[in-house]
């Protein structure tokens, strides 16, 4: 992915990505690269998921499988 350096006068990074890319990290992990998204911000909060994802998670509490862990 192309990068840009940090603007000395707002301490900040410089908008530069032009395309949305999804790069699936060997951790398993994925990275989502989106023009006009800083950040979405649900990696540093327990309850994050639960908010943002929230029909997923109330339908998983109802799941038939006991050993189930709704990550595929
Ligand atoms: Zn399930």
């Amino acid at each position: 992915m192309q990068t840009n350096t940090i603007s000395k006068s707002t301490d900040r990074g410089r908008h530069i990505t032009s395309h949305r890319q999804l790069v699936l990290l060997d951790n398993g992990g994925i990275l989502i690269d989106n023009p006009g998204m800083r950040e979405v911000g649900i990696a540093d909060s327990p309850s994050g998921l639960e908010i943002t994802f929230e029909a997923i998670y109330r339908l998983s509490q109802n799941c038939r499988f006991k050993d189930c862990t709704h990550t595929k």
